[in-house]
Protein backbone atom coordinates (compact mmCIF):
# COMPACT_ATOMS: atom_id res chain seq x y z
CA UNK A 1 0.00 0.00 0.00
CA UNK A 2 1.56 3.20 -1.15
CA UNK A 3 0.67 6.35 -0.24
CA UNK A 4 0.92 9.67 -1.69
CA UNK A 5 2.90 12.71 0.23
CA UNK A 6 -0.71 14.43 1.72
CA UNK A 7 -1.64 11.23 3.03
CA UNK A 8 1.25 10.89 4.77
CA UNK A 9 1.26 14.05 6.54
CA UNK A 10 -2.35 13.23 7.24
CA UNK A 11 -0.93 10.33 9.03
CA UNK A 12 1.72 11.86 10.63
CA UNK A 13 -0.95 14.80 12.42
CA UNK A 14 -3.28 11.79 13.54
CA UNK A 15 0.20 9.44 14.67
CA UNK A 16 1.31 12.25 16.60
CA UNK A 17 -2.12 13.16 18.21
CA UNK A 18 -2.79 9.91 19.14
CA UNK A 19 0.81 9.26 21.12
CA UNK A 20 0.71 12.05 22.61
CA UNK A 21 -2.79 12.20 24.21
CA UNK A 22 -2.54 8.43 24.38
CA UNK A 23 1.02 7.18 25.03
CA UNK A 24 2.98 10.60 26.68
CA UNK A 25 0.63 9.95 30.03
CA UNK A 26 2.41 6.58 30.63
CA UNK A 27 6.04 7.25 29.72
CA UNK A 28 7.12 9.01 33.25
CA UNK A 29 5.88 6.11 35.59
CA UNK A 30 6.91 3.63 33.05
CA UNK A 31 10.20 4.84 33.12
CA UNK A 32 10.82 5.05 36.66
CA UNK A 33 9.05 1.48 37.35
CA UNK A 34 10.59 -0.23 34.25
CA UNK A 35 8.13 -1.30 32.74
CA UNK A 36 5.83 -0.66 29.25
CA UNK A 37 2.30 -0.23 28.60
CA UNK A 38 1.53 -3.26 26.60
CA UNK A 39 -1.70 -2.65 26.17
CA UNK A 40 -1.77 -0.16 24.37
CA UNK A 41 -0.18 -1.97 21.69
CA UNK A 42 -3.84 -3.08 20.16
CA UNK A 43 -4.51 0.86 19.05
CA UNK A 44 -0.87 1.41 18.04
CA UNK A 45 -1.83 -1.46 15.79
CA UNK A 46 -4.37 0.40 14.17
CA UNK A 47 -1.96 3.08 12.37
CA UNK A 48 0.60 0.37 11.44
CA UNK A 49 2.70 0.92 13.86
CA UNK A 50 3.01 -3.10 15.05
CA UNK A 51 4.63 -4.64 11.81
CA UNK A 52 2.76 -2.53 9.64
CA UNK A 53 5.21 -3.12 6.74
CA UNK A 54 4.58 -6.79 6.50
CA UNK A 55 1.73 -7.71 4.24
CA UNK A 56 -1.60 -8.08 5.22
CA UNK A 57 -2.14 -11.94 4.56
CA UNK A 58 0.82 -12.30 7.25
CA UNK A 59 -1.34 -9.78 9.67
CA UNK A 60 0.39 -6.48 9.07
CA UNK A 61 -0.19 -3.40 6.70
CA UNK A 62 1.29 -3.93 3.74
CA UNK A 63 2.38 -0.01 3.79
CA UNK A 64 5.42 1.13 2.20
CA UNK A 65 8.76 1.87 3.47
CA UNK A 66 8.98 5.47 3.33
CA UNK A 67 5.65 5.54 5.59
CA UNK A 68 7.18 3.09 7.49
CA UNK A 69 10.25 5.36 7.95
CA UNK A 70 7.78 8.25 9.32
CA UNK A 71 6.18 5.95 11.60
CA UNK A 72 9.36 5.29 13.15
CA UNK A 73 10.19 8.77 13.33
CA UNK A 74 7.26 9.33 15.10
CA UNK A 75 7.68 6.89 17.53
CA UNK A 76 11.10 8.08 18.42
CA UNK A 77 9.46 11.44 18.44
CA UNK A 78 6.69 10.21 21.19
CA UNK A 79 9.31 7.49 23.25
CA UNK A 80 12.67 5.98 22.42
CA UNK A 81 11.93 2.80 24.48
CA UNK A 82 8.36 2.28 22.63
CA UNK A 83 10.33 2.66 18.74
CA UNK A 84 12.70 -0.06 20.40
CA UNK A 85 10.13 -2.46 21.20
CA UNK A 86 7.93 -1.86 18.13
CA UNK A 87 11.28 -2.44 15.73
CA UNK A 88 11.80 -6.32 17.85
CA UNK A 89 8.37 -7.01 17.16
CA UNK A 90 8.88 -5.76 12.78
CA UNK A 91 12.35 -7.64 12.99
CA UNK A 92 11.36 -10.99 14.03
CA UNK A 93 7.93 -10.54 12.20
CA UNK A 94 10.03 -10.05 9.20
CA UNK A 95 12.21 -13.16 9.98
CA UNK A 96 8.86 -15.54 10.17
CA UNK A 97 7.39 -14.00 7.45
CA UNK A 98 9.99 -14.96 5.14
CA UNK A 99 11.34 -18.41 6.38
CA UNK A 100 8.94 -19.63 8.87
CA UNK A 101 6.93 -23.05 8.53
CA UNK A 102 3.38 -22.80 8.25
CA UNK A 103 3.08 -24.20 11.86
CA UNK A 104 5.76 -21.63 12.79
CA UNK A 105 3.56 -18.51 11.13
CA UNK A 106 0.59 -19.82 13.22
CA UNK A 107 2.29 -20.09 16.57
CA UNK A 108 4.42 -17.23 16.51
CA UNK A 109 4.02 -14.85 13.63
CA UNK A 110 0.46 -14.39 14.21
CA UNK A 111 0.05 -13.87 17.95
CA UNK A 112 3.03 -11.54 17.29
CA UNK A 113 1.04 -9.02 15.03
CA UNK A 114 -2.33 -9.54 17.24
CA UNK A 115 0.13 -8.09 20.18
CA UNK A 116 -0.82 -11.36 21.87
CA UNK A 117 2.57 -12.85 22.89
CA UNK A 118 6.24 -10.37 23.21
CA UNK A 119 9.32 -10.88 21.52
CA UNK A 120 12.89 -11.02 22.05
CA UNK A 121 16.00 -11.30 19.88
CA UNK A 122 18.88 -12.43 21.76
CA UNK A 123 22.34 -12.35 19.34
CA UNK A 124 24.99 -11.09 21.92
CA UNK A 125 26.36 -12.71 24.80
CA UNK A 126 28.86 -11.75 27.41
CA UNK A 127 32.20 -12.05 25.18
CA UNK A 128 29.84 -11.53 22.09
CA UNK A 129 28.78 -8.04 20.57
CA UNK A 130 30.28 -6.52 17.36
CA UNK A 131 31.36 -9.88 16.39
CA UNK A 132 28.37 -11.88 15.95
CA UNK A 133 30.56 -14.44 14.47
CA UNK A 134 32.30 -15.73 17.39
CA UNK A 135 28.92 -16.92 19.14
CA UNK A 136 29.08 -19.51 21.47
CA UNK A 137 25.74 -20.57 22.49
CA UNK A 138 25.06 -24.12 21.05
CA UNK A 139 22.06 -25.81 19.94
CA UNK A 140 22.72 -29.38 20.45
CA UNK A 141 20.31 -32.17 18.40
CA UNK A 142 19.08 -34.92 20.10
CA UNK A 143 15.74 -36.66 18.78
CA UNK A 144 13.00 -34.49 18.13
CA UNK A 145 14.70 -31.84 19.81
CA UNK A 146 17.62 -29.60 20.45
CA UNK A 147 19.47 -28.58 23.56
CA UNK A 148 20.05 -25.34 24.11
CA UNK A 149 23.37 -23.95 26.77
CA UNK A 150 24.60 -20.42 26.85
CA UNK A 151 24.18 -17.17 27.69
CA UNK A 152 22.82 -13.98 26.21
CA UNK A 153 23.34 -10.29 27.53
CA UNK A 154 21.51 -7.09 26.56
CA UNK A 155 18.76 -8.65 25.62
CA UNK A 156 15.95 -6.13 24.46
CA UNK A 157 12.22 -7.21 26.16
CA UNK A 158 14.16 -10.08 27.90
CA UNK A 159 11.95 -9.70 30.89
CA UNK A 160 8.52 -9.30 29.36
CA UNK A 161 9.04 -11.55 26.09
CA UNK A 162 6.25 -14.92 25.30
CA UNK A 163 8.85 -15.81 23.27
CA UNK A 164 11.90 -15.29 20.84
CA UNK A 165 14.89 -15.99 18.34
CA UNK A 166 18.02 -17.01 19.71
CA UNK A 167 21.34 -17.28 17.47
CA UNK A 168 22.94 -20.52 18.46
CA UNK A 169 25.47 -22.72 16.99
CA UNK A 170 23.82 -26.03 15.64
CA UNK A 171 25.51 -29.52 16.30
CA UNK A 172 23.87 -32.36 14.39
CA UNK A 173 24.52 -34.84 11.53
CA UNK A 174 24.71 -32.11 9.15
CA UNK A 175 25.67 -28.91 11.09
CA UNK A 176 29.20 -28.86 12.53
CA UNK A 177 29.22 -25.53 14.52
CA UNK A 178 27.07 -23.22 12.01
CA UNK A 179 25.07 -20.86 13.38
CA UNK A 180 21.01 -21.18 13.43
CA UNK A 181 18.20 -19.47 14.39
CA UNK A 182 15.73 -21.62 17.04
CA UNK A 183 12.09 -20.07 17.99
CA UNK A 184 12.21 -19.84 21.94
CA UNK A 185 8.71 -20.01 23.75
CA UNK A 186 8.34 -19.56 27.15
CA UNK A 187 5.61 -21.83 27.36
CA UNK A 188 7.48 -24.87 26.11
CA UNK A 189 11.46 -24.62 26.95
CA UNK A 190 12.95 -23.67 30.59
CA UNK A 191 15.49 -20.03 31.13
CA UNK A 192 16.04 -17.80 33.47
CA UNK A 193 16.00 -14.28 33.11
CA UNK A 194 17.98 -11.63 35.03
CA UNK A 195 16.88 -7.83 34.76
CA UNK A 196 19.87 -6.01 33.16
CA UNK A 197 19.65 -2.10 34.64
CA UNK A 198 21.13 0.67 32.05
CA UNK A 199 21.45 4.39 31.90
CA UNK A 200 19.06 4.09 28.23
CA UNK A 201 15.65 2.72 27.08
CA UNK A 202 14.49 2.05 31.02
CA UNK A 203 11.54 0.47 29.53
CA UNK A 204 12.81 -1.95 27.32
CA UNK A 205 12.81 -4.96 30.28
CA UNK A 206 16.69 -5.73 28.99
CA UNK A 207 17.68 -8.69 30.67
CA UNK A 208 20.39 -11.34 30.71
CA UNK A 209 18.73 -15.20 29.50
CA UNK A 210 20.68 -18.05 30.45
CA UNK A 211 20.37 -21.35 28.78
CA UNK A 212 21.34 -24.67 30.29
CA UNK A 213 20.66 -27.83 28.25
CA UNK A 214 17.41 -26.26 27.66
CA UNK A 215 14.71 -28.21 25.47
CA UNK A 216 13.59 -26.56 22.01
CA UNK A 217 11.11 -28.57 19.69
CA UNK A 218 13.31 -29.63 16.54
CA UNK A 219 10.36 -28.02 14.77
CA UNK A 220 11.61 -24.59 15.91
CA UNK A 221 14.42 -24.63 13.79
CA UNK A 222 13.76 -21.36 11.91
CA UNK A 223 15.18 -21.85 8.39
CA UNK A 224 17.80 -24.25 7.80
CA UNK A 225 20.86 -25.19 9.77
CA UNK A 226 23.34 -22.97 9.45
CA UNK A 227 21.61 -20.14 7.93
CA UNK A 228 21.43 -18.38 10.63
CA UNK A 229 23.73 -15.45 10.05
CA UNK A 230 22.43 -14.95 7.04
CA UNK A 231 18.74 -14.30 7.89
CA UNK A 232 20.00 -12.23 10.32
CA UNK A 233 22.27 -9.73 8.33
CA UNK A 234 19.48 -10.04 5.94
CA UNK A 235 16.97 -7.68 8.41
CA UNK A 236 19.56 -5.47 9.90
CA UNK A 237 19.36 -2.95 6.72
CA UNK A 238 15.30 -2.12 8.34
CA UNK A 239 16.54 -2.32 11.69
CA UNK A 240 19.08 0.00 11.19
CA UNK A 241 16.61 2.31 8.92
CA UNK A 242 14.04 1.88 12.05
CA UNK A 243 16.97 3.17 14.60
CA UNK A 244 17.85 6.08 12.03
CA UNK A 245 14.44 7.13 11.84
CA UNK A 246 14.07 6.59 15.73
CA UNK A 247 16.72 8.88 16.49
CA UNK A 248 15.66 11.44 13.48
CA UNK A 249 12.52 11.85 16.03
CA UNK A 250 13.81 11.99 19.30
CA UNK A 251 16.12 14.76 17.78
CA UNK A 252 13.12 16.73 16.09
CA UNK A 253 11.26 16.36 19.28
CA UNK A 254 13.94 18.32 21.54
CA UNK A 255 13.90 20.75 18.85
CA UNK A 256 10.76 21.68 18.87
CA UNK A 257 10.94 21.77 23.27
CA UNK A 258 13.99 23.73 22.44
CA UNK A 259 12.33 26.85 20.70
CA UNK A 260 9.32 26.64 22.88
CA UNK A 261 11.54 26.91 25.63
CA UNK A 262 14.12 29.66 24.73
CA UNK A 263 10.52 31.72 23.62
CA UNK A 264 9.17 31.37 27.29
CA UNK A 265 12.35 31.80 28.98
CA UNK A 266 13.10 35.11 29.78
CA UNK A 267 16.81 36.19 31.33
CA UNK A 268 18.22 40.27 31.57
CA UNK A 269 14.28 41.11 30.58
CA UNK A 270 14.54 39.74 27.30
CA UNK A 271 13.45 35.89 25.73
CA UNK A 272 16.70 33.35 25.91
CA UNK A 273 15.71 33.38 21.79
CA UNK A 274 16.55 36.37 21.35
CA UNK A 275 20.13 36.05 22.57
CA UNK A 276 22.69 35.33 19.19
CA UNK A 277 24.42 32.25 21.26
CA UNK A 278 20.93 30.94 21.81
CA UNK A 279 19.88 31.19 18.49
CA UNK A 280 23.08 29.49 17.22
CA UNK A 281 22.43 26.53 19.25
CA UNK A 282 18.78 26.58 17.50
CA UNK A 283 20.14 26.49 14.32
CA UNK A 284 22.61 23.92 14.33
CA UNK A 285 19.93 21.29 16.12
CA UNK A 286 18.21 22.18 12.65
CA UNK A 287 20.32 21.56 10.41
CA UNK A 288 21.38 18.60 12.02
CA UNK A 289 18.13 17.25 12.42
CA UNK A 290 16.99 17.64 8.74
CA UNK A 291 20.13 16.43 7.38
CA UNK A 292 19.57 13.03 9.54
CA UNK A 293 16.32 13.15 7.98
CA UNK A 294 17.08 13.31 4.97
CA UNK A 295 20.10 10.46 4.87
CA UNK A 296 17.25 8.23 6.55
CA UNK A 297 14.60 9.18 3.37
CA UNK A 298 17.51 8.04 1.09
CA UNK A 299 17.84 5.39 3.16
CA UNK A 300 14.04 4.11 3.00
CA UNK A 301 13.69 4.91 -1.01
CA UNK A 302 16.84 2.78 -1.15
CA UNK A 303 15.28 0.23 0.41
CA UNK A 304 12.00 0.56 -1.34
CA UNK A 305 13.73 0.49 -4.40
CA UNK A 306 14.83 -3.23 -4.06
CA UNK A 307 18.78 -2.20 -4.22
CA UNK A 308 20.99 -4.13 -1.42
CA UNK A 309 20.90 -0.65 0.46
CA UNK A 310 23.65 -1.33 2.91
CA UNK A 311 25.61 1.99 2.46
CA UNK A 312 22.52 3.90 2.32
CA UNK A 313 21.46 2.68 5.60
CA UNK A 314 24.44 2.48 7.89
CA UNK A 315 25.10 6.07 6.94
CA UNK A 316 21.54 6.70 7.95
CA UNK A 317 22.19 4.55 11.19
CA UNK A 318 25.19 6.47 12.01
CA UNK A 319 24.61 9.82 10.99
CA UNK A 320 21.46 10.15 12.70
CA UNK A 321 22.45 7.83 15.79
CA UNK A 322 25.17 10.49 16.33
CA UNK A 323 23.49 13.73 15.04
CA UNK A 324 20.28 12.93 17.60
CA UNK A 325 22.68 12.99 20.57
CA UNK A 326 24.28 15.77 19.16
CA UNK A 327 21.18 17.39 19.44
CA UNK A 328 19.97 16.55 22.40
CA UNK A 329 23.30 17.57 23.98
CA UNK A 330 22.45 21.10 23.06
CA UNK A 331 18.82 20.92 23.56
CA UNK A 332 19.81 20.80 27.02
CA UNK A 333 22.20 23.09 26.79
CA UNK A 334 19.09 25.46 25.63
CA UNK A 335 16.96 24.16 28.74
CA UNK A 336 19.94 25.37 31.09
CA UNK A 337 19.34 23.41 34.78
CA UNK A 338 15.58 22.97 33.63
CA UNK A 339 17.63 20.30 31.23
CA UNK A 340 18.77 17.92 34.21
CA UNK A 341 15.19 17.63 35.44
CA UNK A 342 14.24 14.13 35.98
CA UNK A 343 10.46 14.03 34.05
CA UNK A 344 11.36 16.23 32.19
CA UNK A 345 11.47 14.90 28.42
CA UNK A 346 15.33 16.45 27.79
CA UNK A 347 16.89 14.27 30.32
CA UNK A 348 15.21 11.55 29.24
CA UNK A 349 15.73 12.24 25.22
CA UNK A 350 19.60 12.88 26.12
CA UNK A 351 19.79 9.54 27.87
CA UNK A 352 17.97 7.90 25.11
CA UNK A 353 19.99 9.15 22.32
CA UNK A 354 23.11 7.79 23.26
CA UNK A 355 21.40 4.40 23.59
CA UNK A 356 21.11 4.46 19.27
CA UNK A 357 25.21 4.23 19.15
CA UNK A 358 25.98 1.09 20.30
CA UNK A 359 22.90 -1.34 19.45
CA UNK A 360 22.28 -2.80 15.81
CA UNK A 361 26.08 -2.55 14.66
CA UNK A 362 28.09 0.68 16.29
CA UNK A 363 29.21 3.38 14.85
CA UNK A 364 32.70 2.26 14.39
CA UNK A 365 31.20 -0.85 12.47
CA UNK A 366 29.00 1.38 10.75
CA UNK A 367 32.01 3.16 9.64
CA UNK A 368 33.86 0.33 8.49
CA UNK A 369 30.77 -0.79 6.69
CA UNK A 370 30.70 2.12 5.07
CA UNK A 371 34.23 1.97 3.92
CA UNK A 372 34.07 -1.26 2.61
CA UNK A 373 31.09 -0.31 0.76
CA UNK A 374 32.92 2.59 -0.80
CA UNK A 375 36.69 0.75 -1.31
CA UNK A 376 35.63 -2.68 -1.56
CA UNK A 377 38.16 -3.80 0.77
CA UNK A 378 37.10 -5.09 4.35
CA UNK A 379 38.67 -3.32 7.40
CA UNK A 380 36.62 -4.92 9.81
CA UNK A 381 38.79 -8.03 10.81
C1 LIG B 1 20.26 -0.70 25.01
C2 LIG B 1 20.77 -1.92 24.32
C3 LIG B 1 19.90 -2.84 23.78
C4 LIG B 1 20.38 -3.99 23.15
N1 LIG B 1 19.49 -4.92 22.68
C5 LIG B 1 19.97 -6.08 22.19
C6 LIG B 1 19.06 -7.13 21.81
O1 LIG B 1 17.84 -7.01 21.91
N2 LIG B 1 19.58 -8.28 21.34
C7 LIG B 1 20.92 -8.48 21.22
O2 LIG B 1 21.32 -9.55 20.80
N3 LIG B 1 21.81 -7.51 21.57
C8 LIG B 1 21.37 -6.32 22.06
N4 LIG B 1 22.24 -5.34 22.44
C9 LIG B 1 23.67 -5.58 22.34
C10 LIG B 1 24.31 -4.79 21.22
O3 LIG B 1 23.96 -5.31 19.98
C11 LIG B 1 25.83 -4.78 21.48
O4 LIG B 1 26.05 -4.01 22.66
C12 LIG B 1 26.58 -4.21 20.31
O5 LIG B 1 26.56 -5.09 19.22
C13 LIG B 1 28.05 -3.95 20.70
O6 LIG B 1 28.59 -5.07 21.29
P1 LIG B 1 29.38 -4.92 22.68
O7 LIG B 1 28.56 -4.10 23.60
O8 LIG B 1 29.79 -6.26 23.11
O9 LIG B 1 30.66 -4.06 22.32
P2 LIG B 1 31.99 -4.62 21.64
O10 LIG B 1 31.68 -5.35 20.39
O11 LIG B 1 32.83 -5.30 22.66
O12 LIG B 1 32.68 -3.24 21.24
C14 LIG B 1 33.32 -2.40 22.21
C15 LIG B 1 33.95 -1.24 21.43
O13 LIG B 1 34.90 -1.75 20.49
C16 LIG B 1 34.56 -1.29 19.19
N5 LIG B 1 34.88 -2.30 18.19
C17 LIG B 1 34.55 -3.61 18.20
N6 LIG B 1 35.02 -4.21 17.09
C18 LIG B 1 35.65 -3.26 16.36
C19 LIG B 1 36.32 -3.24 15.10
N7 LIG B 1 36.43 -4.32 14.33
N8 LIG B 1 36.86 -2.07 14.69
C20 LIG B 1 36.72 -0.94 15.44
N9 LIG B 1 36.09 -0.89 16.61
C21 LIG B 1 35.56 -2.03 17.07
C22 LIG B 1 33.06 -1.02 19.24
O14 LIG B 1 32.64 -0.12 18.23
C23 LIG B 1 32.90 -0.45 20.64
O15 LIG B 1 33.24 0.90 20.63
C24 LIG B 1 21.78 -4.18 23.04
C25 LIG B 1 22.66 -3.23 23.56
C26 LIG B 1 22.18 -2.11 24.21
C27 LIG B 1 23.17 -1.12 24.77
Amino acid sequence: MSIDASEQAELRTSVRRFLTQNVVPHIEVSERDGTFPFELLASLRDFGLVGGLLSESDGGMGIDTQTWAMLMEEAGYCWLSMRVLLSGIHIVGTILSDHGSPHQREQFLRPLLENARRVFVAISEPDVGSNVSDIKTKAVLNGDHYQLSGTKLWITNGMNADFGIVVARTYSEKSKGELSLFLVDANETEFSRRGVETMVLKSTGTAELSFDNAIVPAENLLGGEGEGLRLILAGLNIGRLNVAMGAVGAAQHALDLSIDYAKSRRQFGRQIASFQLVQKNIVDMTMKVQAARALGQLAAAALSSGAPSRLECSIAKLYATEAAHEVANLALQVHGGMGYASGYPIERIFRDTRGGMIPEGTTEIQTLIIGRELLGISALT
